[in-house]
């Protein structure tokens, strides 16, 4: 059966620090209109929130810059979440995507960001140039609803 798109969203904000609560406030009132299980919610807020906070402190670095967060959710439950930013970009994005592979050293980060976005989601994909920006997309695709007898 062919899976319709039920619902959209899309949200910009700059990349200040205190705009990660916000985008996590905004997919979880997204999100809550499918019934998710709280683990569900959990894992795409964390994933949402990692992938925000990439492009604060690494693509507007030392400026500050828009941050684009759009959301769709489909028939069979499978949530779509696009992060993009025009910032500096991704060299490399197979090494940057390792675990533990980090640039900012001096602000103890653990390089462990893309790792969460991965385990937290079904699919994650990554799309960078230099100079030109990045766009992560997050898949996960919620449990079938119970109902009660
Ligand atoms: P942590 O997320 O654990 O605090 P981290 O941000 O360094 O550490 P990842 O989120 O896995 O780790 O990102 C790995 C590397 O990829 C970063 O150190 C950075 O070099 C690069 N990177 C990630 N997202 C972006 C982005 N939006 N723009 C530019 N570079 C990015
Ligand atoms: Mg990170």
């Amino acid at each position: 059966m062919k899976r319709i798109c039920e619902n959209t969203m899309k949200a910009e904000f700059p990349s200040l620090s205190c705009n990660e609560s916000l985008a996590r406030s905004l997919i979880s009132a997204f999100v809550m209109q499918l019934n998710p299980t709280v683990s569900e919610l959990a894992d795409i807020k964390c994933a949402v929130s990692e992938a925000v906070t990439n492009c604060t402190v690494h693509a507007y670095r030392d400026s500050v810059g828009t941050i684009l967060m759009t959301a769709k959710s489909y028939s069979d439950r499978t949530v779509r979440i696009e992060i993009k930013d025009r910032g500096c970009g991704i060299e490399d994005v197979t090494r940057a995507m390792e675990p533990l592979y980090t640039t900012d050293r001096e602000s103890e980060r653990s390089g462990l960001g893309f790792t969460v976005m991965e385990s937290f989601c079904d699919k994650l994909r990554v799309i960078s140039k230099p100079k030109k920006g990045t766009k992560v997309t997050l898949i996960k695709t919620l449990s079938k609803i119970c109902s009660a007898t």
